[in-house]
């Protein structure tokens, strides 16, 4: 099954951007996702071709309009999730990236200057999608962002089959961290259990270390999965 994205945007030259790089270029020469990137304007009204209007109630910046969006949307509308980019969404995560990413793609409403119409999200099914708690200047980036994280997931795309399956996030942690060659750089040295062969130690210290990082530098994550309950946080041992 090939995964289908549709971008609605203003600027549609600004795809395929960076996926049509590495992994995800590959991916789309080889058809395992297909892109189309639709201009919102198409759908513009009257006889200046207008796609915004000023913000009701006064204020700065234009307001994309909710029949353009609407037309835009119904124009490709075919049972796939249609997704908007908002930072007033949900923020996205790995779990709903491994969901899309296993279904038939998505269409994607990319806004700009203060956003959109809110009666959008009223009058069709639209997710809205968040990439952080930060402001992007449109949703193009976002969008892509999304794209990139469901594309490296889809069959074929990553070269090791398994380098998609443990990574951060998935059991509500962080991943452990790597290291490769040299064993010794400026001094420091590979923490000598990854040298050891002993797979069953190494599993054992990976796993630690993803719950002591988690907990250090996302302990919201620890909170959201009450993951890693069962284990105490190691202190100390970093290097052994
Ligand atoms: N005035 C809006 C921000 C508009 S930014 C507000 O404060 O909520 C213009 C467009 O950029 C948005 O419509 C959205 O499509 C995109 N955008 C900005 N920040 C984003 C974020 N964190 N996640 C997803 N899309 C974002």
């Amino acid at each position: 099954m090939t995964f289908r994205a549709t971008i609605l945007t203003l600027y549609p030259e600004m795809f395929p951007g960076p996926l049509g790089t590495s992994l995800a270029g590959r991916a789309l020469e080889d058809d395992v996702w297909t892109l189309e990137a639709r201009n919102i304007r198409d759908h513009a009204v009257g006889k200046h071709r207008t796609v915004d209007d000023t913000p009701a109630g006064g204020g700065a910046g234009m307001v994309l309009r909710a029949d353009v969006l609407a037309a835009a949307l119904d124009a490709v509308a075919d049972g796939r999730p249609m997704l908007a980019m908002t930072p007033r969404g949900a923020p996205l995560t790995q779990a709903r990236v491994r969901d899309l990413a296993a279904g038939e793609g998505a269409t994607i409403l990319c806004g700009r200057f203060e956003g959109f119409d809110e009666r959008i999200f009223e009058g069709r099914a639209i997710e809205p999608v968040s990439v952080g708690d930060y402001v992007l200047s449109g949703g193009e980036l976002g969008a892509m962002v999304l794209l990139d994280a469901c594309i490296r997931l889809l069959p074929g795309v990553m070269g090791a089959a398994s380098s998609g399956e443990e990574e951060s996030f998935d059991e509500g942690l962080l991943e452990y961290p790597h290291y490769t060659r040299p064993v010794e750089w400026e001094g420091r040295t590979i923490p000598e259990v990854l040298r050891s062969g002993d797979h069953a130690k190494i599993a054992a210290w990976r796993k630690q270390r993803a719950i002591d990082d988690t907990r250090l530098r996302r302990p919201d994550l620890i909170e959201r999965h009450g993951g890693a309950r069962e284990a105490p946080p190691s202190g100390a041992q970093r290097d052994t």
